[in-house]
């Protein structure tokens, strides 16, 4: 279990206040004009050592990304964008971050814009989350009449401006060039990658997009040491992690702890265990609802960090634990998540925008047993039809959890569609009669 000295969101239950004095009172904002002026090469070595890995999903380096921005301003300006859309189900870390910790977010974003040279932040926060803002920008206000952000921020040589911009919803926006797309008043479509947000991002300009995690937990990093961040969790996984945990559990919350945890201990220690213990364990979704599901087998020693879970054939994702427990019924659960990916897709590739209805019908089929033998196969090919041939990471999202179903529960399926050799195509009628009348119909 995680020690309290090691904890980096000391406020993540709202039990000291969210104001900037309480904020300067738990060690934020001390000493930020130092960090920055051990400068640029230094902050962004750092952050490569402790090998912190972006907390918005994918997992990629911090520190590298952040070396792909051009090392001196040219005719464009840098940005940093920070992605606060969070619209993964089964995810809601940042929306306690910019509710009870938004001055850890601030200072990370001070440090970080320095380190890649952007004298303005665009934080992007999905249109649900108005409250979240309201009090985003109460901190903002702070930091300005406290001369932390705007001209001579921390009383350096430095100008930092942080803007809010809302989104309208839309799961898609979460995507960081779709994300661009909607800052700039256009239809938050992806972009075709490359060229890279690094290089050409936000109105054509060097940009560098990060989670609100990521950037949260920069300051805290840097105050303390690569070092010690590195030392927690294991190599290439290494920190905390806010791990959010919902579905059938007893006490469903938000947590703080070691990367590598085992998953049995998050649930039992923190989450107050499995509704009807245990044994009643069905599924988890480990990393929000694109990530595939981990059978109860796998859950009982699996540990929580990217790469023992990429090993099973799953993802850390954003770390939103969805438990599923004997009570539910897993298709009906499956077909519910497609449905929404279905209705989230923006529509531009067709394997997409096909596929994903595709994919829904055909898991409310099988859920009411009304789906033929032939069609359990076809669900598969049809996820594999869409992984790997979109313009962004969607695709993958919404056919995952369709293949992690498939994997592990394939049987279960089978039995409630009563497939047997005697038992054919959709209405259950002997397959000798159906052919019979196939036959008849083509002749
Ligand atoms: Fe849009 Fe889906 Fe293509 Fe992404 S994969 S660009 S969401 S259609």
């Amino acid at each position: 279990m995680l020690k309290d000295q090691d904890r980096i969101f000391k406020n993540l239950y709202n039990d000291q206040g969210s104001d900037l004095k309480s904020a300067i009172k738990r060690g934020d904002w001390s000493s930020t004009k130092e960090l920055c002026e051990k400068g640029r090469d230094w902050i962004i070595n750092e952050i490569k050592s402790s090998e912190l890995r972006g907390r918005g999903g994918a997992g990629f380096p911090t520190g590298l990304k952040w070396s792909f921005a051009p090392k001196e301003v040219g005719s464009r300006p840098h940005y940093l964008v920070i992605n606060a859309d969070e619209s993964e189900p089964g995810t809601c870390k940042d929306r306690d971050i910019l509710r009870f910790e938004p001055h850890k977010l601030l200072e990370g974003c001070m440090i970080s814009s320095y380190a890649i040279n952007a004298n303005k932040c665009y934080i992007y926060i999905r249109g649900e989350y108005f409250r979240e803002g309201q009090n985003l920008q109460k901190a903002i206000d702070e930091a300005y009449k406290n001369n932390l952000l705007g001209k001579k921020a921390c009383g350096m040589d430095w100008e930092l401006d942080v803007y809010i911009h809302y989104g309208a919803g839309a799961y898609i926006c979460g995507e960081e060039t779709a994300l661009l797309e909607s800052i700039e008043g256009k239809k938050g479509q992806p972009r075709l990658k490359p060229p890279f947000p690094a290089l050409i991002g936000l109105y054509g300009c060097p940009t560098i997009i990060n989670n609100v995690e990521t950037i949260s937990v920069v300051p805290t990093i840097l105050r303390k040491g690569a070092k010690w961040f590195a030392s927690l969790g294991r190599p290439k996984n290494t920190g905390t992690k806010i791990y959010c945990i919902s579905g059938n559990v007893n006490n469903p919350c938000n947590v703080e702890e070691e990367m590598g945890i085992p998953l049995k201990e998050l649930i039992e220690t923190h989450a107050g265990g499995v509704v009807g213990g245990w044994e009643n364990l069905k599924a988890v979704i480990p990393g929000g609802s694109s990530m595939p599901l981990l059978p109860k087998k796998i859950c009982d020693t699996i540990k929580m960090d990217f790469d023992s879970l990429v090993a099973e054939k799953s993802g850390l994702g954003t770390a939103g634990i969805v438990v599923i427990n004997n009570d539910q019924d897993i298709i009906k659960c499956f077909a519910r998540i497609a449905r929404f990916y279905k209705h989230e897709s923006c529509g531009q590739c067709t394997p997409c925008r096909e596929g994903s209805g595709w994919m829904w019908r055909m898991l409310e089929r099988m859920a009411k047993g009304e789906a033929s033998r032939d069609e359990v196969n076809m669900l598969m090919d049809v996820t594999k039809q869409i992984e790997g041939h979109t313009i962004c990471a969607f695709g993958e999202g919404s056919a995952w959890p369709v293949q992690g179903l498939l994997r592990h529960f394939k049987k279960e399926i089978e039995k409630r569609n009563n497939f047997n050799p005697m038992v054919s195509r959709n209405r259950k009628i002997p397959y000798l009669v159906d052919q019979h009348l196939l036959e008849k119909k083509n002749a």
